[in-house]
């Protein structure tokens, strides 16, 4: 135990550095099927996979490299024999907050995130961006919140233990409506639990983490082209909302490379906050606008307004009057729900005709997707759901999907975070059924497999 320079008591593991790359992880043995690119407008972010049925994903250090590999503080990858360039995953991440438009980073390192921060602290500076390496993950949250609020598209990342520290400043950027994304490199848990073995442990901390009623965004890459691409998606989101964006993914995600051909940053299709043209006089940062967002003033731009944490009326002054209490809470949820249709996302494979579908995001999605296709080898009908927007969750749509089969398994690293808002969005309809591994292991396509035959329907198709 050490004392950091907040003068809390921290342990040497949680701070620890970068741990070798996985040996194995489901990826390794990845699906022998495409691997979809993800929805979003200009990115064309792909792995192998995705433009190919017939190669799987390269396993960790299996790849044939035309160039050394690089340590992970570049964002670029080295070239790859054929085309393309392999990737880390938190490499992607930083190189897709740069593109997206990041020019601020605030953050204590943390494995398994801490390539984030690595890249960030080399890659912002030449851009004319600012890297801030801060006392612990509070002040993160706080610097993040301030270098928003003057103009600047801000992040930070993290990992479980780090993420709590955030969870007063995250409430904070929900209620002032502040953009801003933060990234969660989930570690096996809890407490400094296991450093840094990978786990899911954190699906309810980044929807449930701070006090109060707010919706929030959440989303879950599943490759490393995924995490280019959603990385993206989480500043737009953001932006266009007014609100704080969560990224979780998890250890295997977070340190697999890939090999992948991201897209040329000048196609991209960046969101902005919308910002106020009128006159300074009467601007009103929280008025109820038809879109539920209202303009966003940069900090120093000739806007004068207050911004707090108490419960506030348009013009940011505090209030304790009802009516625009009310006002400000139903705003604030039906801003994100006018745009659900927008923000929701998520993947359904094989699922016409099945009987189980699967559950799962993440690498837990991978070694699922995995284990379908040799269960519908062998002529079992199971087919994968797989949310990329954790939250909201995509409730309606998997209703809509797995209300046809005769049951429906959650496979996840926790001990059921997710399967519990599985069976919320099911109502009973449909056996709901656990394939949970919290053991500082990935979920492999085995214990998948294993799953599903342990708990078989009387009379399903074999
Ligand atoms: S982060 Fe580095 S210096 Fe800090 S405890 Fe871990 S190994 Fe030691």
């Amino acid at each position: 135990m050490r004392v950091d320079a907040a003068g809390r008591r921290v342990s040497r593991s949680r701070r620890h550095g970068a741990r070798a790359e996985p040996a194995r992880s489901a990826c390794a043995s990845a699906p022998s099927a495409s691997w979809p690119s993800v929805r979003l407008a200009g990115a064309g972010a792909r792995t192998r996979c995705a433009s190919s049925g017939r190669r799987p994903a390269p396993a960790a250090g299996s790849v044939n490299c035309s160039a050394p590999t690089s340590p992970s503080l570049s964002t670029r990858g080295p070239e790859v024999a054929g085309g393309g360039e392999l990737v880390q995953g938190n490499q992607a991440c930083a190189r897709a907050a740069l593109d997206a438009g990041c020019r601020f980073y605030a953050g204590y390192p943390i494995t398994p995130s801490s390539e984030i921060a690595e890249a960030m602290a080399i890659a912002l500076p030449p851009r004319g961006g600012v890297f801030l390496q801060m006392e612990d993950e509070i002040a993160s949250m706080g610097a993040v919140l301030g270098a928003s609020l003057a103009g600047r598209k801000a992040m930070t990342a993290s990992s479980g233990p780090g993420f709590s520290l955030m969870q007063e400043h995250l409430g904070y950027a929900a209620f002032t409506e502040i953009p801003c994304v933060v990234v969660d490199v989930m570690r096996a848990g809890p407490s400094t639990g296991l450093p840094t073995s990978p786990a899911q442990g954190d699906v309810m901390q980044a929807r449930w983490g701070t006090h109060g009623d707010h919706p929030i965004i959440v989303l879950a890459p599943a490759s490393v082209a995924e995490v280019y691409a959603l990385t993206v998606e989480a500043f737009n989101l953001s932006e266009r909302y007014r609100t704080p964006v969560i990224l979780l993914y998890d250890e295997v995600v977070g340190h697999v490379r890939e090999r992948v051909w991201l897209p040329d940053p000048a196609t991209l299709v960046l969101g902005e906050r919308p910002r106020p043209g009128g006159p300074a006089a009467g601007y009103r940062p929280y008025a109820a606008t038809e879109s539920g967002v209202p303009p966003l003033a940069d900090f120093g731009s000739g806007y004068r307004f207050h911004v707090t944490g108490l419960t506030h009326d348009e013009r940011g002054y505090p209030t304790q009057e009802a009516a625009e209490v009310a006002r400000l809470q139903e705003r604030l949820c039906a801003k994100l729900e006018r745009g659900r249709q927008e923000i929701v996302s998520w993947e359904a494979t094989g699922v016409e005709d099945a009987e189980t579908v699967v559950v799962a995001i993440g690498i837990a999605a991978r070694a699922a997707r995995r284990a379908m296709t040799l269960a519908r080898a062998r002529g079992e009908r199971v087919g994968l759901f797989r949310p990329r927007t954790l939250w909201p969750f995509p409730d309606r749509e998997l209703a809509g999907i797995a209300g046809r089969a005769r049951r429906v398994v959650v496979a996840e690293m926790n001990m059921g975070q997710m399967l519990g808002e599985v069976e919320r969005a099911l109502g009973g309809r449909v056996p709901v059924l656990p394939c949970l591994r919290a053991d500082g292991l990935p979920l492999m396509p085995e214990d998948v497999l294993a799953s599903l035959e342990r708990q078989a329907p009387a009379g399903a198709s074999r």
